[in-house]
């Protein structure tokens, strides 16, 4: 055994000790609501594919029609020769959706994240963001070399108090704010009014990461910042186009301006070969689908989904994300393993995901499930009560 071998095999070791080693799991089916694991169907309510437009046959024949017409890869990065037409109208189709002067796409929400943030602040400024945020904004505001400070969960009191400290006492040149609209492993949802408020009293920027917004909330599923109406006042509103816009990629969305500065100065932007087109045409079909209203029927039984289940479990339905909080990584394991013998797919969510003791059932729907399958799930919920706390 090589060293290196033996110094993984005592930290996974000491992982599997701790109840926090994780196993990739391998579906030989489409993402849909019954998947096939091992051999067995499973009900699946572990996906973030919301309205069911990952397997969708209408966001599958434009990604079909793409690698026909343009083939597979990009075959460079974007600002060299690999802006193909499908990126393009993709990022007006984004644009449209989200009515905001422009969108600039990038090849994961993640890279948006860790392009974006150190695009726009360095070791002069200050970048404050919520404790829940997820790890790309966390590791974003790290890579900008900005002065961190972090509120507890949406703590508006706090976050005013950390934007008094960066304009007095560090007299920082820039103030970015990152918040998330709905927190992906809880749900629930930013006060996005009062954070808008604030960072327009203190002369900070916002941007807020719609990975869990966008499909759900909004008109047409534009996102929490539409529903709370103030979408025009944020300067930089991100988002994924894995989640429930069913393909891949990210993006963020803002003035012309803010896209041109990135295409010039986002590091993730400028230095990764260009996503395949097929997924650029893809995602552009979804965006398409909602715009145009006709993911509206969709959106309808998501919501019908969300209010059946948030019941059994006695959560709110804020959002398609559903938390079943348990605490103990262990417990939150043989809950998660006794409901797969039930043959649903929910999984255990712990630490470094979430804090260390704040284990939970991560439970999400899809407008995708039949109401039989959601009634299913929401009777197992009840009846073992094996994941109520
Ligand atoms: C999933 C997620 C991302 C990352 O997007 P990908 O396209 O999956 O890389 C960013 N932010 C939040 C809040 C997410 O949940």
């Amino acid at each position: 055994m090589s060293d290196l071998d033996r110094w993984l095999g005592e930290k996974l070791a000491c992982l599997e000790s701790q109840s926090l080693l994780r196993r990739l799991r391998v579906l030989d089916s489409p993402q849909q609501p019954v998947v096939l694991i091992d051999g067995r169907q499973i009900l699946n309510f572990s996906s973030n594919d919301y309205l069911g437009l990952a397997a969708d046959d209408r966001v599958r024949e434009a990604g079909m029609a793409a690698i026909k017409e343009y083939g597979v890869g990009a075959g460079a990065s974007r600002l060299i020769c690999g802006t193909l037409r499908p990126h393009a109208a993709l990022e007006d189709a984004l644009a449209q959706f989200k009515r905001s002067e422009a969108a600039l796409t990038f090849s994961t929400g993640f890279a948006t994240a860790l392009g974006a943030v150190p695009a726009l602040v360095g070791s002069d400024d200050v970048v404050i963001l919520d404790k829940l945020c997820h790890a790309c904004l966390v590791d974003a505001a790290r890579m900008s070399g900005a002065a961190m400070r972090i509120f507890p969960h949406n703590d508006i009191g706090k976050l005013e108090s950390h934007l008094r400290w960066a304009r007095a006492k560090h007299s920082a040149a820039q103030i970015l704010i990152l918040t998330e609209s709905v927190f992906s492993m809880d749900g629930d949802l930013a006060p996005l009014r009062e954070i808008v408020e604030l960072k327009d009293r203190h002369g900070a920027w916002l941007l807020v990461d719609e990975a869990h917004g966008v499909g759900v909330l909004g008109a047409r599923g534009r996102g929490l910042a539409d529903a709370t109406g103030v979408a025009d006042r944020i300067e930089i509103q991100m988002g994924t186009l894995g989640k429930a816009l069913g393909a891949s990629g990210g993006y963020i969305c803002g003035s012309r301006k803010l896209a041109d500065f990135f295409i010039n100065r986002a590091r993730t932007f400028i230095f990764s070969t260009a996503p395949p087109p097929a997924s650029a045409a893809a995602a552009a079909a979804a965006v398409t689908l909602l715009d145009s209203g006709e993911a509206e029927p969709l959106r309808d039984r998501l919501w019908s989904h969300i209010r059946m289940l948030a019941s059994a479990i006695g959560t709110d339905p804020s959002s398609a994300i559903l938390p079943v909080r348990i605490g103990d990584e262990r417990r939150a394991l043989d809950r998660a393993s006794a409901l797969l013998e039930e043959g649903f797919l929910v999984p255990a969510i712990r630490h470094p995901t979430v804090a260390r003791g704040a284990a939970r059932l991560r439970v999400t729907v899809s407008a995708a499930h039949t109401a039989e399958q959601v009634a299913s799930l929401a009777a197992t919920i009840r009846r073992v009560r094996a994941i109520r706390e």
